[in-house]
């Protein structure tokens, strides 16, 4: 079997792997209908992360199973399924409050990135669609194994509400789906923080109703503006930096609620300033499996089309195209089909 391989910056092959089989009786084996590259695989790609040996990649999938192991009741072979980026039993404690990415077993899957793929706690991991989806759906299937189960739970952390005022930071696949995530919760007014035309035009598709360019303090005082110098309701953070969370506390008004998805490189809060800032902070691994129900079904009815998000498709086998092009921000995400 061929799957993508990262051995160091810039440095991303297509190559021979081992082929994935049970190993517990709990797996299951996926042949991969679609995958793609996220932008936390820049971190490591950038040479952000350090790569220490060569690495298979890859923790966005759909598929439909292959095999299962001697334990596995909820999913069969032939059935087309869609899991998060962690395995999760959905019976611990954690999981039972909802926290799937934080369950006691949890298990990172990061080697979708290929034609097979072994996902472990089948029956707590992997959620099946009613029947064999349309292609056309298959991308946005895709989409909530993790990018739009993100933005969901920025929104849903922020505590968005209908009429809520909501701001995002972030106008890559999470943040724009997060935009789509605060629509679909009913949110009035929803503010895009983004410079890139491209970009733009896709968060006014979802639902942003206010575009601002500028960050930083220029960022927090267009919407300050906006806000009559309330700051908004709900600030849904998809970034991960410094910049970006200083600016996201900023703009949230006392009593608000501040959703941290982008996973935090050189963030340091200051206690003070959090102190007299009055807001709820909520963050972390998206638990993407407890949405995955009720956001297949919105997906399977048409609803939604978070598979929006990838506007570039490629073979598998060139997947090393499909990290230059996120990496030179040509495109916003790239799907990949083996
Ligand atoms: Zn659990």
């Amino acid at each position: 079997m061929k799957g993508a391989v990262l051995y160091g910056p810039r440095d991303v092959r297509f190559e021979e792997r081992e082929t994935p089989r049970i190993l517990k009786p709990t797996d299951a084996i996926l042949r991969i209908a679609a995958t793609c590259v996220c932008g936390s695989d820049l971190w490591p790609y950038r040479g952000i992360n350090k790569v220490e040996k060569p690495t298979p990649m890859g923790h966005e999938y759909c598929g439909i199973v292959e095999e299962v192991g001697s334990a596995v009741r909820s999913v069969k072979p032939g059935q087309f399924v869609i899991g998060s980026f962690f395995a999760s039993d959905n019976t611990c404690p954690n999981c039972h409050h909802g926290y799937h990415s934080s369950c006691q077993q949890a298990e990172f899957i990061g080697t979708a990135q290929a034609s097979l793929l072994r996902v472990p706690l089948a029956d707590g991991t992997l959620v099946a669609t009613p029947s064999l989806p349309d292609d056309d759906l298959v991308p946005s299937l895709l989409a909530l194994s993790d990018v739009m189960g993100t933005g969901w739970f920025a929104a849903d952390a922020a505590g968005v509400k209908p009429g809520s005022t909501v701001a995002v930071v972030g106008d890559g696949a999470v943040g724009l789906l997060a935009m789509l995530s605060a629509k679909l919760m009913g949110a009035e007014r929803i503010i895009a923080m983004s410079r890139h035309p491209a970009r733009q035009a896709l968060a006014r598709e979802f639902g942003a109703t206010d575009i601002i360019a500028e960050r930083g303090d220029a960022g927090v005082a267009a919407i300050q503006e906006l806000t009559r110098g309330v700051g908004v309701d709900s600030m849904l953070e998809c970034v991960g930096t410094q910049e970006a969370m200083q600016q996201a506390i900023r703009s949230t008004r006392r009593g608000g609620g501040l959703g941290y998805v982008g996973v935090p490189h050189g963030v340091a809060l200051d206690g003070q300033q959090l102190f007299y800032a009055h807001v709820h902070l909520h963050g972390g691994p998206a638990p993407v499996r407890r949405y995955l129900p009720e956001l297949i079904e919105a997906v399977w009815d048409r609803k939604i089309n978070p598979g929006k998000v990838f506007d570039l498709t490629l073979p598998l086998d060139q997947v090393a195209e499909g990290y230059r092009a996120m990496d030179e921000r040509r495109t916003i995400k790239a799907l990949l089909r083996p």
